[in-house]
């Protein structure tokens, strides 16, 4: 562009492509549109059908109220709505849709056909391709309104290159309609893909509706998940959450609506996870589908373009009563939570209280495991880390007694060790990191995978993967690209598996060419993940042979740089209160 450009008003049809990208991302987005305004419609039943991702084409079937074919003109007209007159309606909101953009936008980058029918006008379909009315016919359903958005992007390669292959498309779209779904149980919802049915969701109560929308997830019992409700000032709230058995590794089902629209809060999720506390070990999170309902003039959700945000001005007060109904309303055990073998669970010794020894030939077991089981996956992981790491550095094994004692664990965090005249406080996180950090630079241990992981990747990774994966195979990485967007890694080193999604992960975001800084952020991302983290309660070995291993290192600083060990001698503890070492 040259320095004497002039103002100029942006052409309308420029303008409504680039505020397009605001809304309309994917697929997923135009179906979350489509049924937003079905659902405005007072529709009872919601019919959609994808094919080819959705980037082909979206059909969204409804029987609510429909259009008057005097309106339908007007429908992909910026700002054209039915639903919000005034400002004061902005904070009076009862329906999903409320900026008149949807299908605006959606008639920019695509193309849109419309066939409506209000009670009280005749039916009439509108036809508009990429921003141009092609055509409106007096012919439609009988009831109800039907839209079809087809070939997405087809004018505008620049927003078409970021899409994913339609498959990975189709499952965005069916987790959408799922989202949706499950904060509108009256509603009938059904998916058809390819002319196949896949979801179908008949009209049901929130928790038939949320037991559904699990049923193919094995690691859920359906008597497992219990309902909790709650009154507050101007808000409610309403769970259907696991109350044992059925766990996750992630958060990912930890589902907040507010308003009937799914929101990404971290301070709920954060209440939710609170609310559970030690019920469940750290590590394991539930299926919480919650639920709130907010009186509108304490909500603005006009922040975000797909309303994925919302400001509360009552948010603490909600964020306290999320905790309060768990705490109050979870039973207080998880039992059937999988505990380690009961030969091991004596060896615990769980830093609550006790900073003292507790000899491995304890009886008081029971009180220790029913305060908190500690997470049978990380146990699992660390003891593997720790006996892998024992023959590489074929250190002799026979069972030398250690030069130090260990007191205990200190806040969930610290270990407490006392050797020659000195109190060592050592961070366990970043003292563990560091260990694997240095294991993971001396081994290789290359293991060839059976089957190979296939994983997809945006275009840009997928650019800099063609060039430059060959610096991978340094790392005991191989890669192959298995197709367009798709790579297969081959080989892993054995102390990377447990942490192969991790691996990936990190694999599908790092694009540099600076083979330093890729060694040192693998390195580090990976160490980080498989990790002690800061609250994990650990057993008697694992930190004796953490805290032997720290003795051992010249300079006690963690990947990232953080010095992780305070000595305190005994000569500073004595003067700080005012005695001498005699
Ligand atoms: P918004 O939903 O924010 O009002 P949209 O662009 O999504 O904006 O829709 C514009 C208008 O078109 C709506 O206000 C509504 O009057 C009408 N409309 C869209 N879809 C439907 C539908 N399925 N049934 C009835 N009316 C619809
Ligand atoms: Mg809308």
């Amino acid at each position: 562009m040259d320095q004497y450009s002039r103002i100029e008003i942006l052409d309308p049809l420029v303008a409504q492509r680039i505020a397009a990208g605001e809304v309309i991302e994917r697929p997923a987005s135009v179906l979350r549109e489509l049924i937003d305004n079905a659902i405005d419609a007072g529709a009872q039943t919601i019919t959609a059908e994808i094919i080819g991702g959705g980037i082909e084409r979206i059909t969204v079937i409804d029987d609510g109220y429909g259009i008057a074919s005097e309106d339908l003109p007007l429908v992909c007209r910026s700002h054209a709505t039915s639903k919000v007159r005034t400002l004061d309606d902005l904070y009076h909101l009862s329906s999903m849709g409320f900026r008149g953009e949807a299908l605006y936008t959606i008639s920019a980058v695509a193309t849109l056909t419309i066939a409506s029918k209000r009670a009280d006008s005749e039916a009439a379909t509108l036809r508009i391709d990429n921003g141009n009315q092609v055509e409106i016919i007096a012919t439609g359903p009988q009831v109800g309104t039907k839209v079809d958005v087809e070939h997405l992007f087809a004018s505008i390669p620049a927003r078409k290159q970021f899409l994913k292959r339609p498959a990975t498309e189709l499952t965005m779209c069916r987790n959408v309609f799922i989202e949706k779904a499950l904060a509108f149980p009256h509603i009938t919802f059904r998916l058809y893909d390819e002319k196949s049915l896949r979801i179908d969701l008949p009209k049901a109560t929130l928790h038939q509706r949320v037991l559904a929308s699990l049923a193919s997830d094995k690691r859920v019992t359906p008597s497992d998940m219990i309902e909790l409700s709650e009154q507050g000032q101007r808000f409610s709230l309403r769970a259907i959450t696991s109350s044992g058995s059925s766990v996750r590794t992630d958060r990912s089902r930890i589902n907040i609506y507010v308003n009937k629209r799914p929101i990404e809060e971290y301070a709920f999720i954060q209440a939710v996870t609170y609310g559970y506390g030690s019920i469940l070990p750290g590590g394991l999170f539930p299926y919480c589908y919650l639920f709130i309902e907010v009186d509108s003039e304490l909500a603005d959700f006009n922040i975000h373009p797909a309303k994925r945000e919302v400001k509360l001005r009552n948010m603490a007060q909600i964020h306290q009563l999320i905790i309060a109904m768990l705490r109050t309303g979870l039973p207080s055990k998880v039992a059937s939570v999988p505990l380690s073998p009961a030969k091991e669970q004596n060896e615990f010794t769980f830093a609550k209280s006790p900073p003292s020894y507790r000899p491995s030939s304890s009886s008081e077991t029971t009180p220790i495991v029913s305060e908190k089981p500690t997470d049978e996956l990380w146990f699992a992981k660390a003891k593997e880390i720790l006996q892998n790491k024992a023959q590489p550095t074929a250190k002799p094994q026979k069972q030398e007694l250690p030069d130090f004692t260990y007191h205990g664990q200190l806040f969930s965090l610290f270990l407490l060790v006392e050797k020659g005249n000195s109190l060592f406080i050592i961070d366990q996180h970043a003292a563990h990191e560091r260990i694997l950090y240095d294991q993971l630079k001396e081994e290789k241990g290359i293991q060839r995978l059976m089957v190979p992981l296939e994983f997809e990747v945006e275009r840009s990774i997928d650019d800099f993967l063609l060039a430059n994966s060959p610096q991978y195979a340094n790392y005991g990485l191989e890669l192959s690209r298995s197709g367009d967007l798709l790579w297969s890694l081959s080989t892993i080193p054995a102390l990377f598996k447990p942490i192969e999604q991790q691996v990936i992960a990190f694999i599908s975001s790092f694009a540099s060419t600076d083979t330093a800084e890729l060694e040192k952020r693998l390195y580090a991302t990976i160490a980080c993940h498989s990790a002690i983290k800061d609250g994990d309660i650990i057993d008697q070995h694992t930190a004796i042979a953490l805290i032997e291993h720290v003795f051992t290192l010249e300079h006690p600083v963690c990947p990232h740089g953080r010095m992780f060990v305070v000595e305190i001698t005994k000569e500073q503890l004595f003067s700080s209160v005012d005695r001498t070492l005699s």
